[in-house]
């Protein structure tokens, strides 16, 4: 992701999203927003800072110990750079007089960066210091509400990671610092990964071996595999741990009552690292398509060449996909050959790319269309790039 252009590191753990890996980005980010529409739930924004004064009153400004990462104001008043915001939100909710039942249950989620002084940033995006990470809370009037409220948004996550299309797995989670009753963890399986998840495959149960470290199944006593894997989303049933310190309330009856809160996380930046590591090679990256910077790359004739004439295809082709909804790039880099720029949109892992070659300046002008991760190709006229996306 470096060497393509992708990502460049600033500081350890800390990375600027260039042009292209903006694109991924919002792709992933445009998936995740369509999910939790399905699932009821509403986006927001809360700021980067929240005083130090609430993380003191739920306690985990003392227990996070240093990866928490602080800043003073001129008037010597700390505030925290959230790692994650269940202090914040349930300020909000705490200012908002009187929530009552009726306005239950309530599905806030933001997209943002949060900040973790890790120990060790490693692989890029993979584990940074400053990342994106999706953050969902739910409040309910009981447990029980609460309850299927995360089962939901479980099903949720069960459908946007079958949308990126890259094998995960769903276990036992560990509560770390976010804490809560009951919590699953979403894996994908890869050496780089540094969790352990240990699978049953005679009957599905999985954990992770933060939780607890066995080699007989819980439930039906086989043996359990191990695996190492990287943790993309977490999901926490929390039920009052966080709204009855910070006094997120609701009414029912003439007694406030403390909200039942779930919380759920998606490592956004995280989730791209790990499926450019599992789907590339260590020559080209590859994508998930609908995650890919861009669908189709047209490379148009080299300056000077016999092929030139042709150029102008590139801008009608590329208006044509526009039209169709498939994101397209053209590379004009028009001093280099078709050679080296075919090298590079394959190294970039755009799913296809359509030269604009030898055969387009004939009478009846011709098109190679090359699938990139079959590593096939087809040469076709205008009509049938349209049949073809
Ligand atoms: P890890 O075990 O890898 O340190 P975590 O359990 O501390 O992660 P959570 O508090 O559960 O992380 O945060 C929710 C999600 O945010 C994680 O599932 C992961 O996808 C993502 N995430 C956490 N820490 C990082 C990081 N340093 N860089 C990128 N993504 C992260
Ligand atoms: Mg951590
Ligand atoms: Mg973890
Ligand atoms: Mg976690």
């Amino acid at each position: 992701m470096l060497d393509m252009g992708i990502i460049r590191q600033v500081n350890s753990g800390m990375y600027s999203l260039l042009p292209l890996g903006l694109r991924v980005l919002q792709k992933l980010e445009a998936l995740v927003d369509s999910e939790m529409t399905k699932a009821g739930a509403q986006k927001m924004l809360l700021p980067i800072l929240t005083s130090a004064t609430l993380w003191n009153r739920s306690g985990r400004l003392k227990t996070i110990g240093s990866e928490l990462f602080t800043v003073e104001d001129r008037h010597k008043k700390l505030y925290v750079l959230n790692p994650t915001y269940e202090e914040a939100i349930c300020e909000l909710l705490a200012g908002i007089i009187p929530i009552t039942s009726k306005d239950l249950p309530l599905k806030l989620y933001q997209i943002s960066r949060k900040w973790r002084d890790e120990m060790k940033p490693r692989l890029g995006l993979l584990r940074g210091r400053e990342f994106v990470m999706k953050d969902l809370y739910t409040f309910d009037t009981n447990l029980e509400n609460a309850q299927n409220t995360y089962n939901k948004i479980c099903e949720s996550y069960d459908s946007l990671f079958k949308q990126i299309g890259v094998d995960y797995v769903k276990v036992i989670g560990a509560a770390g610092i976010i804490g809560g009753s009951l919590s699953h963890e979403y894996h994908y399986l890869s050496d780089i990964g540094e969790d352990t998840v240990l699978l049953c495959q005679s009957c599905g149960y999985s954990v992770n071996s933060e939780v607890l470290n066995l080699s007989s199944c819980l439930k039906c006593n086989n043996n359990l595999s191990s695996h190492s894997a990287i943790e993309v989303g977490h999901t926490f049933l929390l039920d009052t741990k966080y709204s009855k310190p910070l006094n997120a309330t609701f009414l029912d009856g003439p007694k406030p009552k403390p909200l039942v809160m779930g919380c759920f996380g998606l490592g956004l930046t995280r989730i791209i690292a790990a499926v450019v590591e599992i789907l590339s090679t260590n020559e080209v990256l590859r994508w998930p398509n609908n995650l890919a910077p861009f669908n189709v790359c047209i490379l148009t004739p080299k300056k000077g060449s016999k092929e030139e004439i042709a150029a102008p295809y590139a801008e009608q082709i590329f208006g044509i996909l526009n039209e169709l909804n498939v994101d397209t790039i053209i590379d004009d880099r028009i001093h280099l050959t078709i050679g080296r720029r075919m090298f590079d949109a394959n190294r970039t892992g755009y799913p296809f790319i359509i030269v604009i070659g030898k055969t387009a300046s004939n009478q009846n002008p011709m098109f190679e269309i090359h699938d990139v991760k079959n590593s096939t190709r087809i040469d076709t006229n205008i009509e049938g790039i349209i049949n073809y996306f």
